[in-house]
């Protein structure tokens, strides 16, 4: 048996998506994602023009040996267009090994170490009241650890809650700003951003949620890529009674030794890295134990494989995993993550952004959210099942995410 052709899949059920489709000659069939958001067609057009072509008559049972081809054969490293490419490859390659040994995915990387994926939704709101109601939402639905993002004053839109927009439009939106950042048109939406306002009002925001929902329940937050290091250390300090789960994206985190800086004066524990793509991105930050949790989805940071080999590495430091799951992340990205997630025995918890349903009916996941936990599903391979019919009904639409600017208009992270 040999790869006998391989199609890269680019549709927009409710958002874009690039997924890879792998057939052997015997025709099974894997699929693996490779979905960038806002630059889509720039890894689909790696896919079909440069990696493709390689694999037609290669042995498909032999994941490590295309990852490594793939990696060292480009002579360019790394990068998230590369890493995407590889990642759906080998995702795919797994895909066909676990069918054609007629198991699920996770009793080839071991077997199950857990019951289930301890899974984190996402609460937001522009004010206090709306943010409690959706944390109730989220309790009601099962969530047992929940990410917070509010708005904050004097600003009109902020990363990871509805905009003042949305809102006004109610709730016959079906794409809430937290749930679909990226925007559809020819160029991307313009936010604000205001780092003393945010720095002054998000101990009170804590504060008032663990007082409306006790000590137990954990909390999370994304800090998004805007502060300085310092400015992270007195945010990491600042939230220290509030008891966070984590404290993600602080900083850029180009810089790893930026971290050290954060670290030194807060025990806040800390989530970084769902931007970046290799082991290499994260060598600092788990030799020094400069983070407690590593972001990366197996979309983006080389697969299965890719991931897998991160995440022995931060073992040695009692570094555990908190896989990056929003909705660019497709259902393939997802079914991996918790094949993987499940076996890990350092995973740590795993975001969870329901997809919307046009997005289930393209891709037919047989992952399960029971209680909390994400389940993957005990057929054969991933459990995921690409319908070429319904998703020819949602072609590529345009999308970026937004751009950000300081209020005094210089462009700032987003
Ligand atoms: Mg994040």
């Amino acid at each position: 048996m040999t790869i006998a052709f391989a199609e890269v899949l680019v549709a927009s059920p409710g958002r874009n998506f690039v997924t890879l489709r792998i057939t052997t000659s015997d025709g099974v069939t894997g699929l693996g994602d490779a979905t960038v958001n806002g630059r889509e067609l720039a890894v689909a057009a790696y896919l079909t023009e440069h990696v493709v072509p390689l694999l037609i008559g290669r042995d498909e049972q032999r994941v490590e040996d295309t990852w490594q081809y793939l990696y060292r054969g480009a002579y360019w490293r790394r990068g998230p267009i590369t890493m995407a490419a590889i990642a759906a490859v080998d995702t795919a390659l797994w895909d066909i090994k676990a069918k054609t040994a007629g198991l699920p995915l996770y009793q080839l990387l071991g077997g199950k170490s857990r019951t289930g994926c301890l899974a984190y939704g996402h609460a937001s709101g522009k004010e206090l009241p709306e943010l409690f109601d959706s944390v109730r939402a989220h309790l009601a639905e099962g969530y047992r650890a929940i990410r917070i993002q509010t708005g904050i004053p004097g600003l009109d839109s902020v990363y990871g809650v509805a905009s003042s927009a949305n809102a006004a439009r109610g709730a016959g939106e079906s794409t809430r700003y937290d749930h679909e950042p990226a925007r559809r048109g020819a160029l991307p939406v313009e936010e604000q951003w205001d780092t003393r306002a945010y720095l002054r009002h998000a101990p009170a925001v804590f504060e008032a949620v663990r007082n409306e929902f006790g000590p137990e329940l954990p909390l999370l937050h994304d800090a998004h890529h805007r502060l300085t290091p310092i400015q992270a250390a007195k945010l990491g300090r600042s939230l220290e009674p509030y008891d966070l789960f984590w404290l993600e994206d602080v900083t850029p985190a180009e810089n790893q030794d930026a971290l050290r800086l954060v670290r030194q004066h807060t025990t806040t524990p800390l989530a970084i890295g769902e931007v970046f793509n290799t082991i290499w991105d994260y060598r600092k930050l788990i030799e020094n134990q400069l983070i407690d949790y590593v972001r990366s989805p197996i979309t983006h940071a080389g697969g299965v494989t890719g991931l897998r080999r991160i995440m022995d590495y931060a073992a040695v430091y009692q570094i555990k995993s908190g896989v990056h799951g929003p909705t660019d992340v497709s259902p393939v990205g997802l079914a991996a993550a918790l094949h993987l997630g499940i076996a890990l025995h350092n995973f740590g918890i795993q975001e969870y952004m329901r997809h919307d349903r046009r997005t289930d009916e393209v891709f037919r996941p047989t992952y399960r959210f029971v209680d909390g936990l994400l389940i993957p599903g005990d057929e054969p391979g991933l459990g995921v099942d690409y319908d070429d019919e319904v998703a020819g009904a949602h072609p590529y639409e345009q999308a970026y995410l937004p751009v950000n600017r300081l209020l005094d208009g210089s462009l700032h992270d987003w």
